[in-house]
């Protein structure tokens, strides 16, 4: 059995949402101790919970020591079944990081699934819905499966209360991606979505951008919905290149301007434009376990984030792959993965 230490490198719930998906592909049990050491409130929340519960019921696996809080358990895979699944995180934990969990062994499984998540759809520091939808799953459908993801209503913090679906049409084989250039930039847009909040919220984000960034107003998309049980502000910055679509988001929160959730949304798109490398941080360490998966993959991004590292060595522990970083420039690294 797998020894894993949930405080090692970042030390939160990314050790534990890798060793579940590769606990499951690879049929490898594992014991994890000091879950999400280095988190104020450690152990296993909601949104874990739900990332082990989900894992252990698309792949029939026995777990033993998981319930809120806690810091250490057992996770012994069966076998993966695709299929019908619904998946509640009962508070506004982020569905998107469950998904992480569970979809790669059912985007290499067998037969089709169909998920369906209750939670939080637009979380600080996880992916949002758009992200998902418009960088990571175009690029791993590029790799053979066909992802599909579907919002029915947003899910903020604190009730939660969103829900999305997901269609996955596997593929057994998946092909190696190498994303090395960005190529031209084909399009930059700002959107700030108010949800059960007035206009002038996402007024004052967009202003922000056409400002900061120069975008006109035909890249400015105001979007007012009332399709959530709270409410909820979400100002994110697509930028389309030749190889990808990257996406950085604010989510509001209670207490923070929205000029400050705009601009710090525009910095981050900034240093995107400047660095040059097409691969942003948070999509450099979630494209690691696809690119293990198929064995072959590389990218080229920024400074390589605590994630990254960590999620290399949590992947490493499971699987026969190498990986290797360098550094290209002061600002510009090279992420290769063989196997
Ligand atoms: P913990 O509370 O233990 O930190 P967590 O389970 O909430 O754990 P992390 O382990 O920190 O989360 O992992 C967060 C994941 O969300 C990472 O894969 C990171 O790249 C991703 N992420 C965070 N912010 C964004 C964003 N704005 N856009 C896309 N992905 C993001």
């Amino acid at each position: 059995m797998l020894s894993i230490d949930g405080s090692f490198g970042e030390g939160g719930g990314q050790i534990i949402r890798t060793s579940l998906a590769l606990s499951l592909i690879t049929g490898k049990a594992f014991r994890v101790c000091n879950v999400r050491a280095r988190r104020d409130r450690p152990g296993l929340q909601r949104q874990h919970l739900t990332a082990v519960t989900a894992a252990a019921a698309i792949g029939g696996a026995r777990v033993d020591g998981a319930h809120a809080g806690s810091k250490e358990f057992t996770f012994l895979p069966g076998a993966v079944t695709p299929g019908e699944y619904k998946f509640s995180i009962g508070t506004a934990g982020s569905t998107m990081l469950v998904l992480q969990a569970v979809l790669p062994p059912l985007m290499i499984a067998d037969a089709p699934s169909l998920l369906l998540f209750e939670g939080g759809t637009h979380n600080v520091k996880a992916p949002p819905f758009e992200f998902i939808q418009k960088t990571f799953l175009p690029l791993v459908n590029r790799m053979g499966p066909n992802v599909s993801v579907e919002l029915q209503r947003y899910g903020f913090y604190p009730p939660g209360g969103g829900r999305f679906n997901v269609y996955v049409e596997p593929s057994a084989e998946l092909k190696r991606l190498d994303l090395l250039e960005r190529g031209t930039i084909l399009s930059e847009r700002a959107r700030a979505l108010v949800v059960n909040l007035p206009a002038h919220v996402a007024e004052r984000e967009l202003a922000v951008a056409s400002e900061q960034l120069g975008l006109m107003p035909d890249q400015l998309d105001l979007e007012q919905s009332a399709n959530a049980i709270s409410a909820g502000n979400v100002f994110s910055i697509s930028i389309e290149s030749e190889s990808l679509t990257e996406v950085f988001t604010g989510i509001g929160e209670r207490g923070v301007r929205a000029e400050a959730v705009a601009a710090r949304v525009v910095h981050e798109a900034r240093r995107y434009l400047e660095v040059g490398a097409p691969v942003g941080e948070h999509l450099a360490d979630q494209l690691l376990i696809p690119l293990a998966l198929a064995r072959g993959g590389s990218y080229i991004t920024g400074t390589p984030t605590l994630h990254t590292t960590t999620n290399i060595e949590v992947i490493k522990k499971f699987l026969p792959v190498e990986i290797t970083t360098t550094q290209l420039t002061e600002e510009v690294w090279k992420v290769e993965v063989s196997g």
